[in-house]
């Protein structure tokens, strides 16, 4: 089954011909600077050639209005490489998309109703959530004759209970304006427990987990029996670890401060906190390969930068062993989490006491595998996997599943 994958941002397009069965990706490409004179189309078209065929890139620039325009450029793409038409026809289109908050627990076949509820739900999500109605609406327009599939990436955590997913405020408030802990990048963590528990020669739904998806989000889950059951982020992605802009938790009394302190607006801290904090805001850079060479040369912004980092990813972890009282596996994914063995090896150091030792040059040796690798001293209580994420291929497979359903 072929289905073209689709992740709209406010100025981008990125999308992804997937062969469910095959796992074959045809073809991947970004639109980037939506909206802007010189938006770029960036294509990459596989060359057919047996399992080692290889993408090809090419680029083009040209000014894109609006979402409708960068689909009608992806097609024109299609047309001149001749996917869709040589692979097969087109099974359906998978959205990502990021709050559906407590209205979709499951991937969801789009109409003009589920279009309003994600509208409605805007309030929640005011950076994410009209960038994927406006996908959904020209993807719709551009692709009529297929199904289109939502798949949220708070859907994962539906299954958190109460007691973690209510925040301690006044309920009254908290229901008017639905105010709770809902979750995101739960199709990594989705796909990485499957993946975890097929290393592990476990059901899935006989898995516990910390699985800690460090990217430049990132957010740690807490999985029993495959299912979430408590997760980093919250209302917004902006609660949990130290990320590349975002300070993840802080004080919230500290907001109220810096308005009333510092003359700062909500618009301008909220910018702040998402923009200019975490890693970028202790040492300037937000890609951890940056952060690692400043500190090399012994900045101490940036060590100081890596020690605050792993410092709550350690936290977390313990937190989460607490919620969780067993766990067949820590699980490391996305950019940091599959490479960087300094920070793997940062947040696993001293924790033998509670059953947890990997082997340091195995470790070392593991950056950018596109397997999932054992770290984990052989008879550890509890393993410390690698495992590659792949969210593009879980919503191209719950999008089949969705249209296979009906
Ligand atoms: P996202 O999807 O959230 O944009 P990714 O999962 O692609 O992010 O992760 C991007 C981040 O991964 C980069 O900002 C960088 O910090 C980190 N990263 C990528 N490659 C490496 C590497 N080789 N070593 C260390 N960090 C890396």
């Amino acid at each position: 089954m072929i289905v073209l994958v689709v992740n709209a941002g406010s100025s981008s397009l990125k999308y992804q011909l997937v062969d469910t069965v095959s796992e074959v990706v045809w073809a991947t490409g970004l639109v980037e600077r939506i909206g802007e004179q010189e938006s770029t189309v960036t294509h990459r078209t596989r060359i057919r050639g047996g399992a080692h065929s290889t993408l090809v890139e090419s680029k083009s620039l040209a000014a894109i209005a609006d979402h409708s325009e960068a689909f009608h450029a992806v097609t024109a793409q299609f047309a001149g490489t001749g996917e869709v038409s040589e692979v097969g026809e087109l099974a359906g289109v998978g959205h990502r998309a990021v709050q559906g908050a407590d209205q979709f627990s499951e991937p969801t076949v789009v109409t003009a109703e589920v279009i309003d509820v994600i509208r409605e739900l805007i309030p929640l999500a005011p950076l994410h959530n009209p960038a994927t109605v406006a996908g959904l609406e020209s993807a719709m327009a551009e692709f009529p004759d297929v199904p289109h599939v939502a798949v949220f990436d708070t859907a994962f955590h539906s299954t958190i209970p109460a007691a973690a997913y209510t925040y301690a405020i006044d309920q009254s408030v908290a229901r008017e304006h639905k105010v709770r802990r809902y979750g995101f990048h739960g199709t990594s963590h989705k796909y990485v427990t499957a993946k975890a528990a097929e290393v592990l020669g476990k059901p899935v739904d006989a898995v516990d987990l910390v699985t800690l998806h460090l990217g430049n989000g990132a957010s740690a889950c807490a999985v029993r029996g495959g299912r979430s059951v408590e997760t980093s982020m919250g209302l917004t992605p902006l609660e949990g670890l130290v990320m590349g802009t975002r300070s993840g938790d802080i004080d919230p009394a500290l907001v109220f401060h810096l308005m009333s302190a510092a003359g700062m607006s909500p618009a301008e801290v909220d910018t702040m906190l998402n923009k200019r904090s975490g890693l970028i805001g202790l040492c300037g850079q937000n890609d951890l390969r940056e952060v690692h060479r400043l500190a090399a040369q012994g900045d101490a912004d940036a060590e100081l930068a890596l020690a605050v980092y792993v410092h709550r990813i350690r936290k977390y972890l313990g937190a989460y062993l607490a919620v969780l009282g067993r766990a067949d596996a820590i699980v490391f994914t996305a950019g940091v989490g599959e490479n960087d063995p300094e920070i793997r090896r940062r947040v696993i150091a001293g924790l033998e006491m509670i059953g947890v030792a990997i082997d340091t040059q195995r470790n070392a040796d593991v950056r950018g595998s596109s397997v999932p690798v054992d770290l984990s001293f052989r008879g550890a209580p509890i393993r410390v996997l690698v495992v590659p994420t792949n969210e593009e291929l879980e919503i191209a497979r719950q999008t089949a599943s969705a249209v296979a359903a009906g």
